[in-house]
């Protein structure tokens, strides 16, 4: 492979050198590999650009069922247009209606194995992985996303989304929080900025910390400690989620040097202990930062290797929602397309008829 000269702010994009064999058994134009709202917008935009999306929606991949983090959640608020707010599963139903109305492949499997060494990129779907069994594509769209770690605590299971999270910004604001004790675990950046987050809504924040120090930055720390609403219990673990059987209502928590336990009362407990980015498919061949996400061009969905786009929480630690994820779907796709067509209108043996035209400044927002 060799490097391209635009490769911006440490990722290095290059070309794969080798071409190799368009795969019998399937060959698509765009191959999307995901199926929250990063992959299935990208599929929206590829089905209305008539390039005939194939989508692999998988099977309890990363664990989630398809239609990604959102199918494990109850009500999604801040999505624009639901002002009455919508179940996630809901949502992603209708997400994948509309990339099935304009013509998206949705197969429900889960891609195993990629080679991005050489163009069109193979690939190979759960339980098909000899090397024969290879399909191709001539670009592809990392959609993976990602999942909040957890600690599977006693009682967690139960609780989990009734009253146990892992996103302050999608749940500080129901009514169960409301001017209610709450409890972060965590001791970084995130676990700060999730506790002050909720300082709005809750009636108090006490946030758990292993250690006698916080990880996050000094300043994200001391606004922390300073917060009025928030009390810091150093060298504390929590060992059990109880609750009344329908909602969380407290914690047993440990001290870690002492070994000593206590409950504590509190309705909402929300993890900031970090996130796994779904990329085990595509390690040793896509450039990742140091916790494991896609690094892309910034600015772009532009992944290390020419033609391979990454889109959604897989390439992204910072905002992490599903609006987020569905723009960074939407450049991903419009990005494929133009590389398609650019690499069509190169190719002289596609009559000039047949070649793609994207409409200029094409934003997928044409109608018939
Ligand atoms: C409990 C919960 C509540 C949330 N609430 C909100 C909220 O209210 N508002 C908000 O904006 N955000 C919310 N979020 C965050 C939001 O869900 C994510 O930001 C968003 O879903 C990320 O979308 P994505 O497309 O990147 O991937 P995901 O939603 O993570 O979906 C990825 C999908 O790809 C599939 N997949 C993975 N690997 C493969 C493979 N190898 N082959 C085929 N398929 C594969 C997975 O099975 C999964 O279905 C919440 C998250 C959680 C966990």
């Amino acid at each position: 492979m060799s490097p391209i000269p635009n490769g911006v702010n440490g990722v290095s994009v290059s070309e794969p050198q080798a071409h190799g064999p368009k795969s019998q058994k399937k060959h698509s134009q765009v191959v999307i590999i995901g199926s929250g709202p990063a992959g299935h917008t990208a599929a929206i935009y590829l089905a209305r650009a008539n390039l005939q999306p194939v989508l692999y929606e998988g099977m309890l991949a990363n664990g989630f069922a398809p239609g990604g983090q959102l199918t494990t959640t109850t009500d999604v608020e801040n999505f624009p247009g639901f002002p009455d707010g919508v179940r996630g599963p809901e949502m992603m139903d209708k997400f994948r209606a509309q990339s099935e109305r304009f013509g998206t492949e949705i197969i429900t499997e889960t891609i195993a194995r990629v080679d991005f060494s050489q163009r069109p990129f193979k690939y190979w779907t759960e339980g098909e992985e000899e090397d024969a069994d290879f399909m191709t594509a001539d670009t592809i769209i990392i959609a993976t996303g990602a999942s909040a770690k957890r600690l599977f605590l006693p009682g967690e299971e139960t609780y989990w989304q009734s009253g146990i999270s892992a996103c302050a910004v999608c749940d500080g604001a129901v009514p169960i929080f409301r001017n209610k004790p709450l409890a972060v675990i965590g001791g970084g950046d995130s676990a700060a900025e999730e506790a002050t987050y909720l300082t709005k809504y809750a009636s108090h924040v006490y946030v758990l910390v292993r250690r006698d120090e916080l990880r996050a930055s000094k300043i994200m720390a001391k606004r922390l400690v300073a917060h009025p609403k928030v009390t810091v219990l150093w060298n504390t673990v929590a060992t059990e989620c109880k609750g009344d059987g329908e909602l969380l209502t407290g914690l047993t928590l440990q001290d870690t040097k002492t070994k000593e336990t206590r409950d504590l009362q509190v309705n909402g407990l929300f993890y900031a202990i970090g996130h796994e980015p779904a990329t085990s498919l595509v390690k040793g061949q896509l450039d990742l930062d140091e916790d494991g996400y896609i690094r892309t061009v910034p600015g772009t969905a532009q992944t290390s290797i020419k033609g391979v786009f990454a889109a959604g929480d897989v390439q992204d630690k910072k905002y992490r929602q599903a609006i987020t994820s569905a723009g960074s779907g939407c450049m991903a796709a419009l990005e494929a397309e133009r590389l398609i067509s650019e690499e069509e209108a190169e190719d002289e043996s596609i009559p000039a008829e047949k070649v793609h035209v994207p409409a200029e400044g094409y934003l997928g927002t044409d109608k018939e």
